[in-house]
């Protein structure tokens, strides 16, 4: 037997354990033929008859993780078992008009999400959906807390998984409008179009084949639920609640359309994920037509702290009032990353050879998961592409590669522009 069936053995043992533990407790008379398989299927885990099937790319998942996965599993055999998955959904008032549903999402890094339902004078509007696993609880609960009023709309504050993967369960159950900003909806276009050609554009980036495929697979994952009709949002729609006004502010950088919602009576900011408590918001490259990923972020700040929020709720994390210390915080950030860039550049480097060069909050690049590694690329080329723009660094294409170099303008410099910015408002 080599290592890896030892792994193999180890891991099912490990998973049986957990089943066995489960039935332990009683609940169930019939064991019959439950067991687990674990294969090597794209799908994390699921669920065929009696037999609970798991990837095994879940060896490396803690074990709170699994048993969450297998008595989630279980409760659609068990469904006296939901009290195993429950604490899953907690939905709490933060306003009069506002109820914050917090969806935890255990074995992901980001923890949980937060998504808002807000109070309209003719019905309930959500913000944001969770990840496509929780869609199913997600129903359920907001089938508790509707009690008769319609969910007459769904705002998408941007494209990403964690908050776009309920649409379609939700859409099902509710049939609401689903409205997310143009810039967005393009995305899932260029998105379609990279999947079709095979991710000809992704070579180009400097990606090697092994990122290129998992990028592929991401995308292909999330076309899935992003294919959808939305109505497009173009910033400035107003929202009547039971008590205030939202508006939908535009704030690229996180992403060409993310949006956000404000009530400038009561100074309330819903940010999605341009700002938040703990993390610094992923900057991504995105090759739209004068799309500058960074300067559209770093004006995106300065519009927020010109609109004066008092109070943030954020996608993650708790919702928080230091907003200006947030914004100081998160300017210094980029000003650091874009230092970093431009020394990593040096003489000449691949991009990938400037990641590597880059601090980055969650580890070394290289031992960084694929879609961290794909998303630290993307910043990575967005803090490029804003000094090439500025003419920090230029790009020059060598054989086939795309070769980075610092021009020696004086980094200095970059204050003066960095300033400017801050002052165009
Ligand atoms: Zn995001
Ligand atoms: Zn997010």
């Amino acid at each position: 037997m080599d290592v890896l069936d030892e792994e193999l053995k180890e891991f099912q043992l490990k998973l049986e354990a957990i089943l066995k533990e489960f039935l332990e407790q009683g609940r169930v008379e019939v064991y019959g033929n439950l067991r687990i398989i674990v294969t090597s299927f794209d799908k994390i885990a699921c669920l065929k008859g009696n037999t609970i099937y798991v990837n095994i790319k879940m060896q490396t998942y803690p074990d709170f993780v699994l048993r969450y996965i297998i008595a989630h599993k279980l409760v659609h055999l068990f469904p006296e078992w939901v009290d195993l998955i429950s604490g899953l959904i907690t939905i709490g008032r933060v306003l009069e008009d506002v109820l914050r549903v917090r969806v935890e999402h255990p074995g992901t890094y980001i923890g949980h999400v937060n998504l808002y339902l807000l109070e309209l004078e003719d019905g309930k509007l959500l913000v944001d959906t969770g990840f496509r696993q929780t869609a199913e609880e997600l129903v359920r609960s907001l089938r508790d807390v509707l009690r008769g009023s319609r969910l007459r709309e769904v705002v998408l504050t941007h494209i990403h998984n964690d908050h776009t993967g309920g649409v379609r369960d939700l859409r099902a159950a509710f049939t609401p409008e689903i409205m997310m900003h143009q810039q967005e909806i393009d995305v899932i276009g260029f998105m379609r179009g990279v999947v079709e050609r095979g991710g000809d554009q992704l070579r180009t980036l400097g990606l090697d084949e092994r990122l290129r495929r998992d990028v592929l697979d991401f995308f292909r994952f999330n076309l899935q639920h992003l294919s959808v009709d939305y109505e497009p949002l173009r910033g400035g729609e107003e929202f009547a609640s039971v008590a205030g006004k939202w508006r939908v502010v535009p704030t690229p950088g996180h992403t060409p359309g993310h949006v956000t919602l404000y009530d400038g009576e009561r100074r309330v900011l819903i940010s999605g994920d341009h700002l938040l408590p703990n993390e610094t918001s992923n900057v991504s490259y995105y090759p739209v037509e004068g799309y500058d990923a960074l300067r559209s972020y770093l004006r995106s700040l300065v519009l927020t702290e010109s609109l004066g929020p008092e109070l943030v709720l954020p996608a993650h994390g708790e919702p928080f009032r230091n907003v200006k210390e947030r914004i100081d915080y998160l300017l210094a950030h980029h000003r650091r990353r874009l230092m970093e860039a431009m020394a990593g550049a040096g003489r000449g480097s691949d991009l990938v050879g400037v990641a590597r060069s880059i601090s980055w909050s969650r580890g070394h690049f290289d031992m960084l998961g694929p879609i961290d590694r794909w998303l630290a690329v993307l910043e990575t080329l967005a803090h490029l592409q804003f000094l090439i723009n500025e003419g920090f660094v230029e790009a020059r294409l060598e054989g086939e590669k795309v070769l980075f170099a610092a021009t020696g303008r004086d980094g200095s410099e970059l204050d003066r522009i960095l300033h400017k910015i801050r002052g165009e408002r």
